[in-house]
């Protein structure tokens, strides 16, 4: 008996502090859009802030600790639809160019095309009406998978403690532990990322042969991409195999973006006017001449992943764009805060 109302005192003591830490979370985030609707800008000169995602995933994955998954996708697409203002790039990029943003102005985008995107993103978006834009690698349609996947889930199902890549000169990795695998699966695609295409084709195909079955439908199908669009979601595009522009020579630079665009067009059946520059650093993934191959091939505005917000006299072809990593609402909204100083313009480092 004693024990019982010991719990029940316990159990509304909980709860009053649940409720406290609410009205205080609430308090918080009431103050940051106050303050985000004067970082934002005052009078017509406002600032645009671009997220970028890539996938959302069904639950945490130890192997893409940097992904967002159903659940914290869900907090940060009700804050967004909250305490800012959120528009589909199309309608943003009329206002920003006529200086006519709202406070607050926000745009969502998504890179590569992954098939979670219709499953578990679309219904979170739908769920706070908000709209968003998807970069779509279209090589990769239809059961592709790109080369740095083919290595994080080979090395997720490798069975065995140890993974030896002596023999292509890339290491020997212990791989008991997840953390280990997770490890392993990052240190081999940084040493593959910068190679030839083939080259890296070729070896990652080589690791995921190690592992035996990789899954092959971690991208839309076309079907899927027919749904993304249907369903009222922005397509655009991300080059047909998702290559490091840079290491291309132009007249494939060419092909690659200007494929992609016909092909999602022809797909579609309407205009592809916005582009996401693979991997997105300007002297290291794409250089100077790719920003006038985008607009040979025909398009209104590109983006980079160079960190910081959007304004009217930002570069509008290789445009910033930046997400919070943050695992609080709080902690998420005060780093978008502290990204709208951030309008530096995009240049090579020497
Ligand atoms: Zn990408």
């Amino acid at each position: 008996m004693i024990l019982r109302s010991f719990l029940i005192k316990n159990d509304a003591l909980q709860s009053e502090k649940r409720h406290s830490t609410m009205i205080l979370d609430s308090m918080i985030l009431a103050g940051l859009k106050g303050l985000a609707t004067l970082a934002s800008g005052l009078g017509k000169q406002k600032k645009l802030f671009v997220l970028i995602y890539h996938r959302v995933l069904d639950v945490p994955d130890f192997m893409r600790p940097g992904e967002v998954d159903i659940q914290a996708f869900s907090w940060q697409m009700a804050l967004l639809a909250k305490y800012f203002n959120v528009l589909s790039f199309s309608e943003a990029f009329e206002k920003l160019k006529t200086n006519s943003l709202p406070a607050r102005a926000v745009c969502i985008t998504f890179d590569d095309g992954y098939a979670d995107n219709l499953h578990n993103a679309v219904p979170i978006l739908k769920k706070n009406n908000l709209t968003a834009t998807f970069f779509i690698a279209s090589g990769y349609l239809d059961g592709g998978r790109m080369w740095n996947d083919s290595v994080i889930e080979a090395v997720r199902i490798m069975p065995k403690t140890e993974l030896d890549l002596t023999n292509i000169e890339l290491g020997l990795y212990p791989i008991t532990t997840p953390a280990q695998k997770e490890a392993a699966a990052r240190d081999i695609i940084i040493k593959l990322k910068y190679l030839e295409p083939k080259q890296r084709l070729r070896l990652s195909q080589k690791i995921a042969e190690l592992a035996g079955a990789v899954p092959d439908n971690l991208m839309l199908t076309t079907g899927q991409l027919i749904q993304l669009h249907q369903q009222g979601m922005e397509i655009g595009g991300h080059t047909v195999t998702h290559p490091i522009l840079a290491k291309l020579a132009p007249n494939l630079a060419l092909q690659e973006i200007g494929d992609n665009k016909k092909a999602l067009e022809k797909l579609l059946n309407t205009e592809i006017r916005y582009f996401a520059y693979p991997n997105g650093k300007l002297g290291k993934d794409y250089m100077p001449e790719h920003i006038d191959t985008v607009k040979k091939a025909g398009y209104q505005a590109a983006f980079s992943t160079q960190c910081g917000v959007v304004t009217v006299s930002s570069d509008f072809w290789q445009l910033a764009r930046f997400t919070p990593w943050d695992k609080t609402p709080a902690r998420f909204m005060f780093r978008m805060l502290t990204m709208y100083r951030n309008t530096a313009k995009n240049s090579i480092k020497q």
